[in-house]
């Protein structure tokens, strides 16, 4: 079958491993990977347990149709992330599913805590539990390339913010794929796990129509070469959205109360990506549209970078770096670093700003600080070595409540702790409305067609019918966003359950009825298009009791004041509408609307499932 069967229990305290084998019918129910991981958790799952206890675990989930020649790259992570106390899963690219696959597993779980440092190599029926040694204390790239020296196959690795225990720390893999927003690298961390390298071999999943399933897969294949979004994301990855989200709004600083100025914008744009920044193309292993890149800093190095729009946005608009190289060096160091470079540039922005305001003054910051590269850089280190004010930014926004006071939570726009992309004011769709329903914490929702307004309702519905949404509902008097945002989380849920990667790229070529036809014939389950929702649907449910164990409620799902403020774009004012009719949106509607959302999804008004 196009699934192993099986997990890969390692016990980091005892040193010792296992395999779990698991039924066909849990696959067969969640249709995909990611429920039958939640079961895993829910299992290990002990009330208020301790991010960094050794109760807290690592599941690593590789997409089912992973490894079977169609181009699925994705796995899926879940633990107990430190940053919010939420267990909202992580999403990486790169070749770790193709490695956990061929290495003989769906899933690798990590439990207990090892007490030295140590690096895990995983090769099929085995694992060692390698010293660590001096890699202890090595930035993410140096382990990655030291290890990739004298081992084949992936590296997820942690910096030093994961090994002192940083909330807002991140893992990679190979060096350049971020895994873990939340603070995967410090759970690492606390179970003294530096890095872990995974190795599969030549093995040959089972498909159980090989004939069926290489005809979808050629139908998929040639629907995306001949999908001239390939051409544009490889030349230009997500940047190809720049001017669009320049124009439409989204690039602000200033917390949110200033857009980026002409010459940010430039400095930042497509064209200088393009022609100076960008050295060549890196893709997710066997990815025909590869979207990441090489890219110049200074001095004639280079780095790599997985979203170089996020780069830009964060360090260059955000953070007010000067130059592209300059913002290009900084993701390096926080790269290398492990801190999460989005969390972190809301957090500057945010220090400087209150500063600027005369709300805080540079003595209690500890040291000179401005819109600029030397800035960042000091910022990143304190927080990666929780020293001064990093160590009370290192926990995200309630570090600063925790040394300024109450009245920073006046100013908060964070949700559950999560700093978030795309501002509702812009374009009410599902990027915005799933940042309050994100199990993860803010971020952002599933990216879809509404991140830009103005498409129109025909290609709306268009869209719904692809994913196997309720069109009929989702279209009842208008637009009703927050059953949009209910169909496309749990298509995302089916993409990254399947391995398949979120980007439109990939994601517009497939539709629910091509995902149903390639998983039945890879595992001979007959399931319906309905069924293949309803296993992602099942699977959000299992998440989100999770979060409510933990305390969530309704509560934390309720908007940031600021999402009610009017935004300034040009000389226009923007608010809260709704997308289609562009009738305004009140704070208490939109609560109705989290009640709409939690009844179609089976909950109590609560939001508890
Ligand atoms: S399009 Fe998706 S799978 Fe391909 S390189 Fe980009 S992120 Fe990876």
């Amino acid at each position: 079958m196009a699934y192993t069967g099986l997990a890969l229990e390692v016990d980091l305290s005892e040193r010792d491993f296992s395999e779990v084998n698991i039924s066909d019918k849990k696959y067969e129910k969640y249709a995909g990977v990611i429920g039958v991981g939640y079961e895993f958790a829910t299992k290990l799952y002990k009330k208020k347990m301790d991010p960094f206890g050794d109760r807290n675990f690592v599941i690593f989930c590789a997409g089912l149709l992973v490894a079977t020649g169609v181009p699925a790259t994705k796995t899926t992570v879940i633990t107990k992330n430190p940053l919010n106390s939420t267990f909202g899963p992580g999403v990486v690219g790169g070749r770790l599913a193709h490695d956990i696959k061929k290495a003989g597993y769906d899933f690798i779980l990590l439990r207990g805590k090892s007490d030295d440092p140590v690096v895990l190599k995983i090769t099929p029926q085995n694992v060692e539990f390698q010293k660590a040694g001096r890699l202890w204390g090595k930035d993410i790239v140096k382990v990655t390339e030291t290890l990739k020296k004298k081992e084949k196959g992936s590296v997820v690795a942690i910096g030093p913010a994961g090994e002192n225990l940083v909330p807002i720390s991140i893992a990679l893999v190979d060096g350049i794929h971020h895994i873990g927003k939340g603070g995967l690298g410090a759970v690492l961390g606390s179970k003294k796990v530096k890095a872990i390298v995974v190795r599969g071999d030549k093995r040959e999943m089972t498909i159980f129509d090989r004939e069926k399933f290489k005809e979808y897969s050629k139908i998929l294949r040639e629907k995306i070469l001949a999908d001239k979004l390939r051409k544009i994301y490889s030349e230009l990855g997500i940047m190809s959205a720049w001017d669009a989200w320049a124009k439409q709004g989204y690039l602000t600083y200033r917390m949110r109360n200033k857009q980026a100025s002409a010459g940010m914008l430039s400095e930042f744009g497509a064209e200088k990506y393009l022609y100076r920044v960008k050295k060549r193309s890196i893709g997710c292993y066997g990815c025909p549209s590869p979207c990441k890149a090489e890219v110049n800093m200074p001095g004639g190095r280079t780095t790599k970078t997985s979203v170089y729009l996020g780069l830009a946005m964060s360090l260059g608009i955000k953070c007010g770096i000067q130059t592209a190289e300059e913002a290009v060096e900084c993701h390096d160091i926080a790269n290398r670093l492990g801190v999460d470079e989005l969390i972190f540039s809301e957090l500057f922005d945010a220090l400087v700003t209150f500063k600027e305001e005369a709300k805080i003054f540079e003595d209690e910051i500890g040291f000179e600080i401005s819109r600029d590269a030397k800035s960042v850089k000091t910022l990143l280190n304190l927080i990666a070595y929780k020293m001064g004010i990093g160590e009370y930014l290192a926990k995200g926004m309630d570090g600063l409540v925790e040394r300024f006071g109450e009245w920073v939570k006046e100013e908060n726009d964070f949700i559950k702790n999560m700093d978030w992309v795309f501002d509702p004011r812009v374009s009410f769709g599902s990027e915005s409305f799933g940042q309050l329903t994100n199990l993860r914490g803010g971020h952002e929702g599933p990216v879809t067609i509404t991140v830009l307004e103005g498409r129109s309702e025909e290609s709306l519905r268009r869209y719904v019918r692809r994913i196997g949404g309720d069109e009929e509902k989702i279209f009842e008097n208008g637009f009703r966003a927050e059953l949009y945002t209910l169909a496309t989380e749990n298509w995302l849920w089916v993409l990254n359950g399947m391995g398949f990667c979120r980007r439109e790229s990939i994601a517009r070529n497939l539709d629910i009825t091509l995902i149903k036809n390639l998983f039945n014939t890879s595992t001979g389950f007959e399931l319906e298009e309905e069924d293949i929702i309803d296993g992602a649907r099942k699977a959000i449910s299992l998440a989100r009791a999770l979060n409510c164990k933990e305390g969530y409620n309704y509560s934390n799902d309720l908007p940031p004041k600021k999402f009610f403020e009017p935004l300034k774009v040009g000389s226009s004012k923007k608010v809260l509408r709704n997308y289609l009719t562009g009738k305004e949106i009140s704070e208490g509607e939109v609560l109705e609307m989290l009640r709409n959302y939690y009844s179609e999804r089976g909950w109590g008004r609560d939001g508890c499932p």
